[in-house]
């Protein structure tokens, strides 16, 4: 199943194939299975130590890597910043090599500034230490395995028994919101047009800048066939017509430097999904949402908790099963794997 499998870390989607998303989601599937069993445990990392260096504060993400590691028997560390020597002044480079220094075999990463993932799989490789990398979220840069598991939840619904990402060929997708400070969003864009989605992207001015989707039109390990579609729209409306999915996105006030939105009510107004706005959509639509929510903003409190349209509660689910293929994939890279059962 992983013959194919090239990556050493997971710190972007931007050199992702087809053929890459295909061995996550056939991984997952199998470890769907194994999560519906009695016993949700499998041996395949026995042995190993992941650590989880969370520098930026998470709920789901952090819970799910580690709970996806211990259902893969893995020895989980988890790294909390409040109370560690960074506040005695230890550099988190100094912070991974301790981590090494015990004999870390995976690193899950996650901080406020993009690229630090990437600065530490570098020092590893440097060092040849083997250690795989798993960016959980870098700044603004991209949240992989969030869209992943996104990636994973669409093929469910699309395709209950086997899900596979040929099954989102020709669906349009509708990314709504505050797409320039979101590395969900990027990590998206990647992912869903390499599978063959037509992404529609709406947010204000402000938040979605002209131009914004030339960076995503090519990648260089594209197949010469592939073609990205992606549109951007200024207005909602759009963006919504014959939706098949639409994922909105947090307003990240954390990260806007400057009054970018005149008030939090008028973007409800221009952005915010309601039942009533999802009329346009195709009648089987179904929303995204990466959480936390801001209830009432990017979605009306009525929608987020309706089961027939809200696939949030799918997307935390989805995780468990899509960071114990991405832990497995890069843990043992294929070699003496034990996937299921010894
Ligand atoms: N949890 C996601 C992230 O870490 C989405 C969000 O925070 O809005 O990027």
């Amino acid at each position: 199943m992983v013959d194919t499998w090239q990556h050493r870390h997971i710190l972007s989607l931007s050199n992702f194939t087809p053929t890459d998303y295909d061995t996550v989601i056939r991984t997952a599937v199998s470890f769907r299975d194994v999560l519906s069993r009695r016993t949700k445990k499998v041996p395949t990392l026995q042995g190993r130590v992941v650590t989880n260096l969370f520098f930026e504060p998470s709920t789901r993400t952090r819970s799910s890597f580690e709970l996806a590691a211990k259902r893969l028997s893995a020895d989980v560390l988890n790294f909390a910043p409040g109370s560690s020597s960074l506040t005695k002044g230890e550099t988190i480079l100094d912070t991974a090599k301790t981590y090494l220094a015990m004999g870390a075999d995976l690193m899950v990463i996650r901080h406020k500034a993009a690229g630090v993932p990437h600065v530490i799989a570098t020092e590893l490789d440097r060092l040849q230490s083997g250690v795989g990398v798993l960016n959980a979220g870098d700044g603004q840069h991209e949240h992989p395995s969030q869209a992943l598991l996104d990636l994973f939840t669409l093929c469910q619904v699309l395709n209950p028994d086997h899900p596979h990402i040929d099954s989102l060929q020709g669906k349009k997708i509708a990314l709504v919101g505050d797409i320039i400070h979101s590395r969900v969003a990027r990590s998206n864009l990647w992912s869903l047009t390499a599978c063959g989605a037509e992404v529609h992207l709406a947010g204000p001015g402000t938040l979605l800048p002209p131009g914004f989707a030339q960076a995503f039109q090519r990648s260089p390990v594209d197949p010469p066939g592939l073609t990205r579609r992606i549109v951007q729209h200024a207005t909602l409306e759009p963006a919504l017509v014959d939706a098949d999915f639409v994922m909105t996105l947090r307003l990240q006030q954390e990260r806007m430097t400057q009054h970018l939105l005149p008030s939090l009510r008028e973007y409800h107004q221009q952005f915010g999904l309601t039942h009533d706005r999802l009329k346009i959509c195709k009648p089987e639509v179904k929303v995204l949402h990466p959480a936390p929510v801001n209830r009432g903003i990017e979605l009306s409190s009525a929608l987020m908790d309706d089961p027939a349209r809200s696939l949030i509660a799918q997307q935390v689910a989805s995780g468990i099963a899509v960071r114990m293929s991405l832990l497995y994939l890069i843990g043992t890279r294929g070699r003496d794997a034990v996937l299921l059962d010894e």
